[in-house]
């Protein structure tokens, strides 16, 4: 579904990105782990093209994924992303801030959205919030809806940068059980996590990156058991 061929990113002199390859099927749930700075935000925001690549290419689906393309509006709708923040429209009822981005692209009619909402917000376990506003919610429920407004555009790809970061240790739990269920329901998914137990027990590979590359990757069992270079053994070392 995804291809990245010799990605590379610079930001003036700074090589961030120094030729990444990867490959990931449909289904795949990939986590990326690596120090900071190594590059994780760079690479999943180079995906959506949420940042211009340097050079290389991204394939999704087939199609190129680049900031020149005419397409670049319907491609990045395929592609839902969720950071950290969750960046929801605090005036807005959570219905509103899930289903106003098919109403404005057209996806769907106003009329559809109440149906929509409570489809997306029961995959997430918040059907019975939707009249709520966000100021009114938990930091997990918050980033529960954050990940509903993606689905909500019926993404074929989701990309997750530490979205459980920034929460209390007693709410990273909810959002870790949504992530699992949509992975059981087959999304293709590449996060960015600390989470180690999730990466374990959820992904089906996960890749180990280290100033700019793609330091090591393989299935999570064989990869924590067996880590090949020095720097892998002590980024594990130290996330313990
Ligand atoms: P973390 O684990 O801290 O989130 P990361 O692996 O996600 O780190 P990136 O955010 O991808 O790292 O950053 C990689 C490098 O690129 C860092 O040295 C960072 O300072 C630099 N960088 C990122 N964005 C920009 C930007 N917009 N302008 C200049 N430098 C940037
Ligand atoms: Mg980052």
């Amino acid at each position: 579904l995804v291809e990245i061929e010799n990605i590379r990113k610079n930001f003036g002199a700074l090589e961030v990105l120094k030729g990444i390859d990867l490959t990931i099927e449909q289904g795949e749930i990939v986590t990326i782990i690596g120090q900071s700075g190594s590059g994780k935000s760079t690479l999943l925001r180079c995906i959506n093209a949420l940042e211009e690549t340097s050079g290389g290419e991204i394939r999704i689906g087939g199609q190129r994924m680049a900031m020149d393309m005419p397409n670049l509006r319907e491609m990045r709708q395929t592609v839902g992303i969720v950071f950290q923040a969750f960046n929801l429209f605090p005036h807005m009822t959570i219905e509103r801030n899930v289903t106003l981005a098919p109403v404005l692209t057209g996806k769907i009619t106003k009329a559809e959205a109440p149906a929509l909402a409570e489809e997306v917000l029961s995959r997430v376990g918040l059907a019975d919030k939707r009249k709520a506003y966000p100021g009114q919610l938990s930091g997990g429920q918050q980033q529960r809806v954050a990940i509903a407004r993606c689905l909500a555009m019926r993404p074929q790809l989701m990309l997750f940068d530490e979205v459980t970061s920034a929460l209390d240790p007693q709410l990273v739990g909810e959002v870790l059980k949504v992530m699992e269920d949509m992975a059981r329901l087959g999304m293709t998914m590449i996060l960015v996590t600390h989470e180690m137990g999730f990466a374990r027990n959820v992904a089906n590979r996960i890749v180990f990156m280290h100033q700019g590359r793609v330091w090591e990757q393989g299935p999570p069992a064989e990869l924590f058991a067996n880590p090949q270079t020095p720097e892998l053994q002590a980024f594990l070392a130290a996330s313990h």
